[in-house]
């Protein structure tokens, strides 16, 4: 984010801001044109959010304000496609307007872009939801699932939201009566379900990405490497490591998932070839000691006291 000058951006606003009020409309333009210069991107999106924040005026005028903030966003969005945080931004927006139509063109333009933010998909979902297509809800999230497993709002969505047993739908809710989709029975009324992870992910699919984050720290890996490491990318290009390498690797993996390693399998880890250490390192992580994959919570999410 740094890299956008967020922070520079919106001083200089605010300093603008500060000129007009004191009636200096030099210096104002000044700040003005400084900020649009350093970046014109991150330079709407910080006026787009301060019209969005701006209650002045009755509902209506504010209705107003903000569908000309999501137009003239929507634009920018067009005009610099890679730039990911303007969709985000556009996607919440129309969202808060209730527009889930719009999430759902403005979260497919930014992951033509960038089909592993799994920020994006998790709106996408959202909206799906809200419209119910709950087919390509289950769709969305799946690939959620593959692109970030253990993401915070992957889990908390695949918790809440089991599949249909007979038809692959996602429940609106978890404890929802019947499949929006196909009229079966749901949880509400004791149906079996799905969970999109139990049925399409193993061990290693949940805990690479996660592994891979904490192996390219641990390795200062430039970030476009990490995004194509895989492992089959370790074992083919990454194999042989220096000890002290797999031993940094495995210190940064015992303090991520610490309590979660079960320490017999942990030991017997190989030091020297990374593709080894890291197939070790993912068998020695024990999902009972996980909270982020707790089955438990998630039944408890399903059929208990909630919704
Ligand atoms: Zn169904």
């Amino acid at each position: 984010m740094g890299e956008h000058h967020e922070d520079t951006i919106a001083n200089l606003l605010d300093q603008s801001g500060q000129a007009v009020m004191v009636g200096d409309s030099l210096k104002a333009d000044d700040a003005l044109a400084k900020a649009r210069q350093l970046d014109p991107v991150t330079f709407e999106i910080e006026l787009a959010r301060r019209a969005w924040a701006n209650q002045l005026g009755g509902d209506e005028e504010i209705r107003r304000r903000r569908e000309n903030v999501i137009k003239r966003l929507g634009g920018v969005a067009v005009a610099a496609a890679e730039r990911i945080d303007v969709w985000k931004q556009l996607a919440e927006y129309l969202r808060q307007l209730g527009n889930h139509e719009g999430v759902l063109r403005a979260t497919a333009s930014g992951l033509k872009r960038d089909p592993v933010n799994v920020d994006l998909w998790v709106r996408r979902v959202k909206a799906q939801i809200e419209l119910e297509q709950l087919v390509s809800a289950a769709r969305s999230l799946k690939h959620a699932c593959v692109v970030s497993p253990t993401h915070d709002a992957v889990e908390a969505l695949i918790r809440v939201h089991p599949l249909c047993g007979k038809c692959g739908a996602l429940y609106p809710t978890s404890g929802a009566d019947t499949c929006a989709n196909c009229g079966a029975d749901g949880p509400g009324k004791g149906a079996p379900v799905r969970s999109v992870r139990s049925r399409h992910q193993s061990k290693f699919d949940i805990y690479f990405p996660r592994v891979r984050d904490v192996l390219a720290e641990a390795l200062d890996m430039p970030d476009h490497i990490k995004k194509r490491l895989t492992l089959d990318t370790l074992v083919k290009r990454h194999l042989k490591r220096t000890n002290q390498q797999c031993a940094r690797v495995l210190r940064a993996m015992s303090n991520e998932f610490g309590a979660a390693f079960d320490h017999e399998l942990f030991k017997s880890a190989v030091i020297g070839y990374l593709d080894l250490l890291i197939s070790d390192l993912i068998r020695a992580i024990n999902p009972k000691d996980d909270k982020t994959i707790d089955t438990g919570i998630r039944r408890k999410a399903m059929y208990g006291t909630g919704a």
